[in-house]
């Protein structure tokens, strides 16, 4: 029977942020665009972000575009590209008011304006007052922009392929990516969607560790599909570890939930973060904090039985401001760590949360790839966008409230020039056979019996794998023995064993493609983290615990193909603007 085809201007495989921003900008241009989603919409990881979003709107204290590029160029520990950032941050406030427009229900201040709380890395410009740059809908941004946009796009007529799992990328005869094969969960069949141009906005990786605030969605499969076309993944050794996980489980703890007056003691009953950073305290940056809460554990100093974690204490804001301010906070504290913030201190420790690196992408969300002699070029037809690219505006780590900003920037970037690309190549170019065949391969192979291990087995001995070998703090022997040990997982994954077999909503076979997915990201993870011979941002070598800007202020390439690592420059000029040099990061 031949293979099910559609037909679109653009396919875009992901409904988050990214994935629907994009989308907009396309459907208002009366362009054929069809949005893939593993999930239904609403359901994307963009539905939990919580503290909010940046952007100098100047409403509670003095602010301007300018400072919040210094702060997001100085938290990437100067390996953001300063370009990218100048042009994110001057966004950022348009931005904010499409999305007001569009019918986001921010909360509000006194005087009728959007409200903004302090966030972490935000920093003292005028006479000690902090920034306070992040715009909240209470406790539940991600959710009020998330349920805008899908209502945007559905009054748009975008056509969604709600429940389509996106298996990989399809070539056409001359080589150019032209769509992507995709599999019905409910009906376990698969379809062909050709297309003009693909964007990938698959979203985050983070299920690649153990201990996680990331959904179970987020296995990587957009990051794992660049590199089995052959594209590299950039700065993938930069994973940032959220400070306040709930301890033990890793769900979110909003940094909002500091910027509200929040703060960390030990078992001692003081605020160290003091003593590490001394002006800005429990809102320094996140991997600052992440690695002061492992010292202290480390230290003896941690709280519990176990004495594993820290406490976050929030009971002094009183019962209203949390109802008010933090609602999903209580509820998430009350019910997976049975404690009431506003009675007693909730236990925390670090969760993987997000990743920096991810798809190379130019300012318009295209996809880019060195051609040798420093230079590089554009993969035509091919976009990215959202959490799995990597348009280098978090480098070395991100600001809490930059992720929000960047998939709604760059989403809508990406869908603007889709647009004048279609235009430009309106003829529609078919998959050659041999490309579905290797596509529709990756599906079969999960029709074999294999004896060995099963999927859950793999995967949880794969993320404690990770966890151990390429967390807060890594080592060149702890990651070298990762790395061993995850060749071994890989080799093994081809001897996995399947029991259900069947077609209908077989979701046995869709973790089994997702597990593939996330051992070809935590390895991309681990060889960039082992190559980086220094410490910048969220990547800690005790082994080398200086940052070299000498030798290293330049951009990670990760290639599956040999586990071969290359470098590319930072741009360190900016658009307008003089650049920020390199200068010791202290907060
Ligand atoms: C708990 C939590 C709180 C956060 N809070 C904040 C915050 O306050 N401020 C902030 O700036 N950032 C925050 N972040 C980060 C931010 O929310 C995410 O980085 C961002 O929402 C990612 O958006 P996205 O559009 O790239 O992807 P997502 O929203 O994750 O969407 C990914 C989409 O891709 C689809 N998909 C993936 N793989 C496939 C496949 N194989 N086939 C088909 N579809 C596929 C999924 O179905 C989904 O629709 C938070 C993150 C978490 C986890």
């Amino acid at each position: 029977m031949p293979l099910p085809t559609r037909h679109f201007d653009a396919l875009i495989i992901g409904a988050g942020g990214a994935g629907l921003n994009a989308a907009l900008q396309l459907a208002s241009a009366d362009l054929r665009v069809a949005v893939v989603s593993k999930v239904f919409p609403t359901r994307s990881h963009t539905v939990a972000a919580q503290g909010g979003v940046n952007a100098a709107l100047a409403n509670v204290q003095p602010d301007s575009w300018h400072w919040h590029m210094f702060d997001t160029v100085k938290g990437s520990d100067y390996l953001g590209d300063q370009d990218a950032i100048e042009f994110m941050c001057r966004e950022a406030i348009p931005t904010v008011y499409e999305l007001e427009h569009a019918g986001v229900p921010f909360s509000r201040l006194a005087n009728g304006k959007i409200y903004q709380r302090p966030f972490g890395g935000q920093s003292q410009h005028f006479g000690g007052e902090q920034a306070t740059r992040t715009c909240a809908a209470a406790d539940r941004t991600g959710h009020a922009i998330l349920h805008t946009l899908y209502q945007q796009a559905i009054r748009a007529r975008t056509h969604f392929f709600d429940e389509f799992f996106a298996i990989d990328l399809v070539r056409d005869a001359e080589g150019i990516l032209c769509g992507a094969l995709v599999l019905e969960i409910e009906s376990g069949e698969p379809l062909l969607i050709e297309a003009k141009a693909t964007l990938l906005a698959t979203g985050g990786c983070g299920q690649v560790f153990r201990t996680t605030s990331n959904a179970h969605i987020n296995t990587g499969d957009g990051c794992a599909m660049a590199l089995r076309a052959g594209i590299p993944l950039m700065d993938m050794e930069f994973f940032q570890f959220h400070p306040t996980g709930i301890a033990g489980k890793g769900m979110l703890i909003s940094e909002g939930t500091r910027g509200e007056g929040g703060y960390l003691i030990n078992s001692q009953g003081e605020r160290f973060m003091e003593q590490y950073a001394p002006h800005a305290r429990d809102l320094a940056s996140r991997d600052v904090v992440s690695r002061a809460i492992v010292t202290e554990v480390k230290a003896g100093r941690g709280c519990g039985p176990e004495r594993d974690h820290v406490l976050l204490k929030l009971d002094h804001l009183g019962a209203e401001v949390i109802a008010k301010r933090l609602p999903g906070i209580r509820e998430l504290s009350r019910i997976f760590a049975g404690v009431d913030p506003a009675q007693a201190a909730i236990p925390v420790f670090p969760t993987a949360h997000y990743a920096m690196g991810g798809i190379p992408t130019d300012r318009f969300g295209r996809v880019v790839m060195p051609v040798g002699h420093g230079s590089e070029e554009v993969v035509l037809g091919l976009y990215a966008a959202g959490e799995c690219a990597c348009a280098s505006v978090h480098g070395a780590n991100r600001l809490g409230g930059n992720s929000l900003l960047d998939i709604l920037v760059f989403g809508r970037l990406a869908g603007q020039d889709i647009r004048t690309f279609v235009r430009d190549h309106p003829y529609p170019r078919p998959a050659h056979s041999a490309s579905i065949e290797q596509a529709l391969a990756r599906l079969t192979r999960w029709e074999q019996r294999g004896s060995g291990p099963t999927v859950q087995t793999l995967r949880a001995e794969f993320r404690a794998c990770m966890e151990d070998h390429a967390g807060v703090f890594r080592t060149e022997a702890i990651l070298r023995e990762g790395i061993e040990r995850l060749q071994t997982i890989r080799e093994r994954l081809t001897d996995v064993r399947l029991t259900d077999h069947s077609r209908v909503f077989n979701t046995a076979r869709i973790e089994a493609l997702e597990l593939d997915n996330l051992i070809a990201v935590g390895m991309a993870i681990a060889q960039s983290a082992l190559h980086r011979q220094e410490s910048r941002g969220a990547h800690a070598r005790p082994d080398y615990p200086e940052r070299d800007d000498h030798a290293w202020l330049k951009h990670s390439l990760y290639y599956q193909d040999g586990d071969r690592l290359d470098y590319k420059p930072v741009r360190t000029k900016p658009l307008t603007v003089e650049s920020f040099p390199p200068r010791e990061r202290v907060y």
